[in-house]
């Protein structure tokens, strides 16, 4: 019999298949080589892209400059843009209002065709570090509500840069995905007093079987209701609402564990899947407002990695409904054992 679970979290349903897909099961195109040539992301090429933001650079180097080992410009084409009023109003019975907010690329890397996983650790915290200081920057910025860094891998080659990077958008409204998030956490809070996440941790660690890697500070296992096979979650085990409070040590420590599942992921799959991953950290709090002013006590940031490996059927799109072809246990242990 395949078996329903509730989602602690987000309160959704999925369904877990009784028999797991192994990895073999799913297709994944070859790695296809990546032309270089016409990249504008690479040393060397630093005037032909936006003026930059911020880098982390050797020293006695200068901005726009080549000697960066990450790099934050703004997007070529925004949708979100910094400059300009919010413009909240009506029409008719809905609602508009400018896209105020901020689109950036985060450079991971000067050299082109380097994955996460094979930067080394020295690189991954330089790139992490990027993450936390432009997190703690946009921060300020009291028209922005959320800012959200991710990362797509090997998405349409038209759209997406092949140079390693990861994307920052900040928008003036928390994203309906993350305010689920926020609601439930407050929730479960509300009744139990104790964090929704610090409990999925502890559980995690007491049944151990979703449990993919237990580091000095970190906790990295398949969701008990992942929405999709071979999904993992990295979660700190200090409870924190902000991602920008990490400190050097988690740093580190996040980088390792990052790059260890990624690892995995292109050990088990014989290619590196398609993947994305996000951070979900607590939204800007507006001080004149309280209404997520138990933020600090209900909410824990946490990074989520969801591997592309399939297409949703209708059923899945037409009711939310997900189905997972590898339940977690058996992901994770595939996760664990590889390598
Ligand atoms: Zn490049
Ligand atoms: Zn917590
Ligand atoms: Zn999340």
């Amino acid at each position: 019999m395949h078996e329903l679970r509730r989602d602690i979290l987000l309160g959704r349903w999925i369904a877990v298949l009784s028999e797991s897909k192994e990895p073999s099961e799913y297709y994944l195109p070859p790695d296809k080589g990546i032309a270089e040539r016409s990249c504008v992301l690479c040393s060397g090429r630093e005037r032909e892209t936006p003026s930059e933001i911020t880098s982390i650079r050797r020293p006695g180097t200068l901005p726009n400059t080549p000697g960066w080992w990450v790099r934050a410009i703004p997007s070529f084409k925004p949708v979100f843009q910094v400059e300009g009023d919010l413009g909240r109003r009506g029409v008719g019975i809905y609602d508009r209002m400018n896209s105020i907010g901020a689109n950036e690329i985060l450079i991971e890397s000067p050299e082109h065709n380097v994955k996460p996983e094979d930067m080394g650790l020295e690189q991954m915290i330089r790139v992490i570090t990027l993450y936390r200081d432009r997190i703690a920057d946009l921060n300020k910025d009291l028209r922005l509500r959320y800012i959200l860094i991710f990362k797509n891998s090997k998405l349409d080659p038209d759209e997406t840069f092949f140079h390693p990077t990861s994307s920052l958008v900040a928008t003036p409204v928390i994203p309906k995905r993350i305010k689920d998030e926020l609601e439930n956490a407050k929730q479960y809070y509300d009744y139990k007093e104790r964090c929704i996440f610090c409990d999925i941790i502890r559980e995690e660690l007491r049944v151990g079987d979703r449990v993919i890697l237990e580091t000095r500070n970190f906790l990295c296992f398949c969701p008990y209701s992942s929405a999709f096979p071979f999904e993992s979650w990295i979660i700190p085990k200090r409870h924190s609402c902000d991602f920008h409070e990490i400190s050097n040590e988690e740093i580190e420590d996040m980088g390792f564990t990052l790059m260890s599942v990624l690892k995995n992921l292109r050990g088990l799959f014989k290619v590196e899947p398609p993947f994305n991953y996000f951070i979900h950290t607590a939204p800007n709090r507006v001080p004149r407002r309280n209404h997520w002013h138990t933020l600090g006590e209900d909410f824990h940031w946490h990074i989520e990695i969801i591997p592309r490996l399939i297409r949703r059927s209708g059923f899945e799109w037409g009711s939310g409904f997900f189905i997972l072809t590898t339940s977690p246990e058996k992901a994770a242990k595939y996760l664990r054992e590889v390598g």
